[in-house]
């Protein structure tokens, strides 16, 4: 039935033990992994994180209403095999993690609505965001809650579903070969979306080619079981990709044949907004989005290809892309007015690709003073790292940064290969901020960018707090 799991369900996943009559179905959306969610009724799978151990919290969940609660048969049995209290029920599995992904893949086949899965190496949330907000002009719509798109993050989604939900929009993220199987085999997804192959992860994946290879695994999915592939023809490799697939959905900027929708008269406005029109067949209709950065309009167009092919009329897509406003924390080209400044927060996360376009916005921006680049490390990116770093410092060369100010060992690289804007390298945030408060003044645009671990996001908070 839909959103429901029995006990039928949890004797597939591990050993059931009860005490007493527990309730025999637990109802959506009630799945939890954190114990502070528990209110009542609740199954609740024990995980262990890199913090906490959520076995910890056994006793406490079933006191506070937990009706079911799944351990690891290690801890059931150095615990000595304990009862549930009365009326409740344990579910004892090897591996509690896969036992939450069974539950979901179980919960997910009740069902039978239309599941968006979007992947691919860059703007994977941002476009997560933007097909949920213009299905949401005609649909009850679900989407993963911010970044859960893992191994975890995917299972907990579908876990969410409620069951007047009409099409739900989870976010797919991989960072090895074979993950995309996994949770393809986890969501089913009827439909799916990847935004691009760039250059994430490549200390597992290799290259582009490895990136491509294990990404379009999403493609094969939907190939084998009758799903729709939405291709973003601007994308060589994924273009090549959909050539293979029956049936593909086609979208992108430039004007490829058969496309669904492209976007043309692209334009920054004075505030940075992105504005374009948007065009499907013979109909056009002019879009301006909340967000900075020329590549969120693939991001809109691939929101509207979906719209498109759900039914939705043009006038309705653009009302959803228009409609959304990122989130304050966004952090990804967030734009922050601070006095006279103005700055540009993409400390969310980096790698080359999203880097250069980083770049491009801007250089894009209007702006009466010095365009500011503040960059951080690249992680993750494998072997290939010191000639990606290189790469963006001669990037950087080329465009029309005037100031570059470096941050982190392997930046090093970034401020050797663009002599003549860098202003210096710095290992502290302290002496960052420093040197940023004496270069920095009204008029400038300033970018900063890193990748998470570099923590850019605590020097435009305390710049703003100083200046
Ligand atoms: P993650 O892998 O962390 O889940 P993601 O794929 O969900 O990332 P977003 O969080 O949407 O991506 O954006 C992350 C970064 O990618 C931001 O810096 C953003 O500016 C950049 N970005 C967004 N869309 C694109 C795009 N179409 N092409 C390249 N870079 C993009
Ligand atoms: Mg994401």
């Amino acid at each position: 039935m839909k959103g429901v799991l029995s006990v039928e369900d949890f004797r597939g996943i591990g050993d059931v033990v009860t005490h007493g009559s527990p309730l025999l179905t637990i109802t959506a959306p009630v799945v939890v992994i954190d114990s502070r969610e528990v209110k009542g009724g609740e199954l609740f799978v024990a995980l262990k994180g890199e913090r906490t151990d959520g076995h910890c919290y056994v006793s406490n969940v079933f006191q506070q209403g937990a009706s079911w609660v799944m351990v690891s048969r290690e801890w059931y049995e150095k615990e000595g095999s304990p009862q549930p209290p009365e009326g409740k029920g344990f579910i004892v599995t090897d591996d509690p993690v896969s036992g939450l992904q069974q539950l979901a893949s179980c919960y997910r086949k009740t069902f039978s609505i239309p599941v968006v899965a979007i992947g691919g190496s860059n703007g994977k949330t941002t476009t997560k965001e933007m097909v949920a907000s213009v299905l949401a002009t005609g649909f009850t719509v679900q989407m993963s809650q911010g970044n859960r798109n893992n191994h975890l993050g995917v299972p907990l989604t579908l876990l969410q579903l409620r069951p007047d939900t009409g099409i739900a929009v989870v976010e797919v993220g991989i960072n090895h070969p074979g993950e995309m199987e996994e949770l393809t085999a986890i969501a089913r997804p009827t439909h799916g979306l990847l935004t691009n192959i760039g250059h994430e992860h490549l200390e597992f994946l290799i290259d582009l080619d490895g990136v491509a290879a294990a990404e379009t695994q999403l493609f094969t999915y939907l190939q084998e079981s009758g799903g729709t592939a939405f291709v973003n023809g601007d994308d060589s490799r994924l273009r090549a990709a959909g050539e293979a697939l029956e049936g593909p959905v086609i979208y992108g900027t430039a004007d490829l044949p058969g496309r669904i929708c492209r976007a043309r008269d692209i334009s920054v406005c004075r505030d940075g907004r992105i504005s374009f029109v948007l065009c499907s067949a013979d109909r056009t209709e002019p879009v301006t989005l909340n967000f900075t950065g020329k590549h969120n309009v693939i991001n809109a167009v691939a929101a509207a290809a979906v719209g498109l092919h759900f039914g939705l009329p043009l006038s309705r897509i653009r009302e959803g892309l228009e409609s959304l406003v990122p989130a304050p924390g966004w952090k990804r080209l967030e734009v922050m007015d601070s006095g006279g400044l103005r700055i540009l927060n993409d400390t969310y996360n980096a790698n080359s690709d999203s880097m250069r376009l980083a770049i491009d916005a801007l250089c894009d921006l209007p702006c009466e003073g010095k365009r500011i680049a503040v960059l951080g490390d690249m992680l993750e990116l494998g072997a290939a790292g010191d000639v990606e770093h290189e790469s963006i410092g001669r990037y950087i060369h080329g465009s029309r940064v005037d100031l570059l100010y470096v941050y982190g060992e392997k930046a090093r690289l970034i401020c050797r290969e663009s002599p003549g804007s860098c202003q210096g390298h710095f290992s502290t945030h302290e002496e960052l901020l420093e040197a940023l408060l004496e270069g920095v003044h009204d008029g400038d645009a300033i970018l900063f960018k890193g990748s998470r671990g570099m923590k850019l996001e605590r020097v435009v908070e305390s710049l703003i707090n100083t200046r």
